[in-house]
């Protein structure tokens, strides 16, 4: 049973603040779709006197392109941007990982905002948020920030946030046609299961070279993890079989997973290089000519 609570819900960001101002000595949460902090709560983990409940803070659920960036509002849902066209014409990646977030219960409330303040090394948006280079508007009664989503993360469940601090929104670039990406999770099941690894990647292609590429795992280490190593070795080579078997080989030596309840440590780094040769083979294969695809 959960404990009685008392539950305010403001419907601007500044009243929000307001509220967040007038009782920061009181013990209280913020509460989003609820997919993590009601089960904590029921759980009595997590047992505060107070719950701010965001969901009616319209400003913060908006999914908009602003001047060659994507604004996503913390308060998007997975549902919300499955059904984006925006996001499907250009961030497919982070629309995969949603795709593979719960079920579609969990996907109508679960939100962006949440997933990345619970800061789990398995949050499935992280690996193509981070692939994506996103940054993340912060904001508390004080000050406001921006700070990139790579250096948020501080370990299992904590981030660089201070107690009065809220993720406002999160944002990257507009990818431009020419970008590609890719994201695979594995999970005890093919649905409804949190990744025992995931990865995502962004490149861009210039004469068949590897201009720039971004990876980013999820489920390897104490946080989600950009792989700079494969990042840099990969930049200006051509994605041939070679390449990708070296590029794998070195994914392998860059994660540092640990054995847990959904995977063992061997088995992860071993997948960390199957599946960043699926995703590049994958990516390859689609770029190539018709005639020159394989079946
Ligand atoms: C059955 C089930 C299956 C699941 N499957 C997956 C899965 O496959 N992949 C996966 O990644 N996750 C999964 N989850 C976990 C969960 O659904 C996600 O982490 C979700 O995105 C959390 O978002 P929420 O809106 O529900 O957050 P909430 O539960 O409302 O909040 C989570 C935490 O973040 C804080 N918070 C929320 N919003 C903000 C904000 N804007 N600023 C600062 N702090 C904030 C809250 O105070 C709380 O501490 C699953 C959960 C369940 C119950």
């Amino acid at each position: 049973m959960l404990k009685p609570v008392d539950y305010l819900s403001p419907t601007t960001i500044d009243e929000l603040l307001r509220l967040i101002e007038l009782h920061r000595d009181k013990d209280y949460k913020v509460l989003a779709g609820g997919t993590d902090l009601i089960v904590r709560m029921k759980e009595k983990i997590e047992k505060p006197d107070f719950l701010i409940d965001l969901s009616h803070v319209e400003e913060l659920a908006r999914i908009e392109e602003r001047a060659n960036m994507i604004y996503l509002g913390a308060m998007v849902t997975c549902a919300h941007i499955i059904s984006s066209k925006l996001l499907s014409q250009s961030a497919a990646i982070l629309v995969a990982a949603c795709q593979r977030l719960g079920s579609p219960q969990i996907r109508s409330r679960a939100t962006l905002g949440g997933n990345i303040a619970n800061a789990s090394p398995a949050g499935d948006t992280v690996p193509p948020l981070l692939a994506l280079d996103a940054s993340l508007e912060l904001q508390s009664p004080s000050r406001s920030r921006t700070v990139a989503l790579e250096s948020f993360f501080r370990g299992p469940g904590e981030t660089i946030l201070d107690p009065d601090e809220l993720i406002i929104a999160i944002q990257f670039s507009k990818p431009t046609p020419d970008e590609k990406g890719f994201f695979l999770k594995l999970g005890q099941r093919s649905a409804m299961s949190i990744s025992k690894i995931s990865v995502a990647g962004q490149l861009h292609l210039n004469m068949g070279r590897t201009a720039w590429i971004r990876i980013a795992y999820g489920a390897v280490a104490s946080t989600p993890i950009r792989a700079h190593a494969v990042e840099d070795f990969l930049r200006g080579k051509s994605l041939t079989p070679a390449i990708i078997t070296e590029a794998a080989e070195i994914a392998q030596q860059t994660v540092s997973p640990i054995t847990d309840i959904r995977s063992t440590e061997s088995y992860r780094r071993k997948m960390s290089s199957i599946l960043l040769r699926r995703g590049l083979e994958g990516l390859m294969a689609a770029a190539a000519p018709p005639g020159a695809r394989s079946s």
